[in-house]
């Protein structure tokens, strides 16, 4: 067998490792293979060096996977943290409210109380009592300063001469610069009261918005 005739063969053999040579090539080698050990050694390295990067490839897509899996749960994990503390920081919004301080926010000039020709009574709100509405909202308080919801449903005419209702707003609306969004609004309260007041919760504090508080 001749040096020239081995050297062709090796040209070949990675081809031939990776069975991408034609018939014709195919069949020389093998046939060469079988009469030549130094070439057979070669073939054997090949076949070695593409097992190792094989695996090296395998290992390398494991790792990768391992990484997607380890991106996955570190994304979940964000996802549940930022879930858990929007709804805890919901919670802390929702329960620390607060009635908005009546002298504070100038609210004599904001909040009065209207009765209309037919006797109705309409609590008007405008600037400050009605500022950055979703941070303020009006809760019916009986005169024991006890809220009763938006519409007083629950009034109890025998027990009561008067009419509360104070502007709840969430303490951190005390937080953040006071912005005026306001619009007017209009609410409704009962007509057969001797007083409408202003209830503040932190002060305890009665303000007369209309009638006379019985003595
Ligand atoms: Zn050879």
């Amino acid at each position: 067998m001749s040096k020239q005739n081995c050297d062709m063969i090796r040209d070949l053999l990675p081809l031939y490792a990776d069975s991408v040579c034609s018939e014709e090539s195919k069949k020389a080698v093998t046939a060469h293979l079988s009469e030549c050990e130094e070439c057979r050694a070669m073939l054997n390295k090949l076949n070695q060096k593409v097992a190792v990067a094989a695996e090296k490839d395998i290992s390398a897509i494991k790792k990768i996977k391992k990484r997607i899996r380890l991106g996955k749960v570190a994304a979940i994990t964000a996802a549940v943290i930022l879930l858990a503390g929007g709804l805890f920081g919901g919670y802390i919004w929702a329960v620390t409210d607060c009635s908005m301080d009546y002298e504070k926010y100038n609210l004599a000039e904001s909040l009065h109380v209207e009765e209309d020709s037919e006797g109705t009574l309409w609590l008007c709100m405008e600037g400050n009592a009605s500022a950055l509405s979703c941070y303020v909202f009006p809760t019916i308080s009986d005169t024991d300063g006890g809220h009763m919801g938006y519409e007083n449903q629950t009034f109890n005419k025998e027990k009561k001469a008067g009419f509360g209702v104070t502007l709840k707003m969430f303490r951190i609306a005390k937080l953040v610069p006071w912005q005026m969004s306001s619009y007017e609004q209009r609410i409704k309260v009962r007509s057969d009261l001797d007083y409408v007041f202003y209830y503040d919760d932190a002060t305890n504090t009665e303000y007369v918005l209309w009638g006379e508080k019985p003595a």
